[in-house]
């Protein structure tokens, strides 16, 4: 027979449990509170361009169309917009497989500097329209390879880069820094001389959809999941995101990875 419980330890028990259930209720109200924020936003972000475009086409179509030069401006826009509708349904595809963890990494050993390199061609049209330097620091470490799924780590490095172009100031200049640390990691880092963050928005910049200032980015026609994919690839590789910032100083950007990984397969 199993000894009885005493009242004390029942009430403890009981107690226990319903502090269990009141964490589980908490997390499912943040969760729809997450859900309804997230629809809100994305409505938002679709009605922008959408109505745009609509804007566009009806003056095409009420008589803008028989002069050229404002017909052909209008398409531009046109096009501009449909380009930023499709950035976004792109971003928002990656987001949910990422979220859903449906989406499995493809991890090799590779030298990060040569997909750093390869990330500054891909970007340097970009770059130059802005007169803006891109390098990679020097320094004894050269060079270093990480244990990670490269095209995921890819586009975490064009997102970062392209902000790093897209906040940075004309003439500035973008650096590319990694170090071994303890325990076979590797920091790795993006360094602007750009408009940098207020403390405020610190926290919040990896939230989706979060923006700084929202006139200078709209121009900028980013779609503001960004970062927050960043984070969903380094944090499924395991590791962490951090930012250090300052107003008119600029802004770093950096993650982690698992250093070389011996008979990897
Ligand atoms: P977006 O598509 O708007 O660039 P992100 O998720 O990549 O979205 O970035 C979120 C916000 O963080 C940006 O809108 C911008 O306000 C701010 N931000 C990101 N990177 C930088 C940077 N290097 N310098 C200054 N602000 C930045």
């Amino acid at each position: 027979l199993l000894p009885e419980k005493s009242l004390q330890e029942v009430s403890a028990e009981v107690e226990a449990w319903a502090e269990q259930k009141r964490e589980e209720i908490e997390l499912l109200k943040q969760n729809e509170q997450y859900r309804k924020e997230f629809l809100q936003n994305l409505s938002h972000e679709l009605k922008t361009p959408i109505f745009a475009v609509q804007g566009y086409v009806d003056t095409l179509l009420s008589g803008a169309m028989q002069k050229e030069e404002i017909a052909k401006k209008f398409l531009l826009n046109t096009s501009r917009n449909i380009d930023r509708l499709v950035n976004l349904v792109d971003d928002l595809d990656e987001i949910s497989k990422l979220e859903s963890g449906q989406q499995q990494l493809y991890k090799q050993n590779f030298i990060i500097q040569e997909l750093v390199q390869d990330v500054y061609e891909s970007l340097s049209l970009k770059a130059a329209e802005k007169n803006i330097k891109c390098s990679i620091k020097k320094n004894s470490d050269l060079p270093i390879t990480v244990y990670a799924d490269k095209e995921k780590i890819r586009m975490v490095l064009i997102n970062l880069v392209s902000n790093a172009i897209k906040y940075g100031k004309q003439n500035g200049t973008i650096v590319f820094s990694v170090y071994k640390t303890h325990g076979n990691l590797v920091l790795a880092e993006i360094s602007d001389d750009g408009y940098g963050i207020a403390e405020e928005h610190l926290t919040r910049i990896f939230e989706r959809f979060y923006r700084t200032d929202i006139a200078r980015s709209r121009k900028e026609g980013g779609s503001g999941l960004g970062l927050s994919i960043c984070k969903h690839i380094i944090e499924a590789h395991g590791q962490t995101m951090h930012v250090r910032s300052r107003i008119d100083v600029g802004s770093t950007f950096g993650f982690t990875l698992e250093g070389r990984k011996d008979n990897a397969a």
